[in-house]
C-alpha cells in the first residue's frame, strides 16, 4: 500500500480519497474528489501503532538477559577449615552436623573436592560462613560489546 501525503491533483496536504477520476484511481483530496467518484478514504500512514510498542517494550522488560552464575569461592578449603576450627569442631563433628562422611570434609578442607552448591550452602549455613559467589553476566552486553571489538577478518576466522 503506498500512502501520499498529498492530493495528487492539486498537492493539498489533506485527508485524502481514493477518487476514480476519468478512469483512473487517484488519491485527491475532498474538493478534488469531486470530479470523480469516491471509493474510500486514504487513510494517513500510522508510523507505529501504539499498542505494539507498549507490548515490545514491556517483553523486553520481562525478558531477564541477566543470568545468574552460582560459583564456589576459590579458597573454599581454607574457609571451611577456619571456620570449623573457630567453632571449636572436629572435622568428625562438622560431617555429623551436615550429615555427610568425614571423609569428604577431609577432601573438601584439603581442597580435593569441591562441593557442589547444595553442599557448599549446608556448609555456609552451618558455619555462617559464604563460601559461595553470586555472578552476574549479561549476555546481551556482553554479546554487543563483543561482535563490536571483532573485525571481519576476526569473524570469517572464527568460522
Ligand atoms: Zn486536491
Amino acid at each position: 500500500v503506498i500512502h501520499v501525503a498529498s492530493c495528487e491533483m492539486c498537492g493539498a496536504d489533506e485527508t485524502l480519497y481514493k477518487t476514480t477520476i476519468e478512469g483512473s484511481d487517484l488519491k485527491v483530496c475532498r474538493k478534488c474528489s469531486g470530479f470523480g467518484k469516491v471509493i474510500s478514504v486514504v487513510r494517513e500512514p500510522v508510523k507505529v501503532k501504539p499498542k505494539k510498542v507498549a507490548a515490545l517494550v514491556s517483553s523486553v522488560q520481562t525478558q531477564d538477559p541477566t543470568e545468574h552464575i552460582q560459583v564456589i569461592v576459590e579458597d573454599y578449603a581454607e574457609r571451611i577449615k577456619a571456620a570449623r576450627e573457630k567453632l571449636g569442631l572436629k572435622q568428625e563433628e562438622l560431617a555429623k552436623a551436615i550429615a555427610e562422611k568425614e571423609s569428604l570434609i577431609h577432601k573438601l578442607e584439603s581442597g580435593l573436592f569441591e562441593p557442589p552448591i547444595t553442599l557448599a550452602r549446608k556448609l555456609e549455613n552451618r558455619l555462617r560462613i559464604h563460601l559461595v559467589d553470586q555472578h552476574e553476566e549479561k549476555h546481551e552486553k556482553a554479546s554487543k560489546s563483543g561482535s563490536a571489538s571483532l573485525t571481519i577478518g576476526d569473524v570469517l576466522t572464527m568460522k
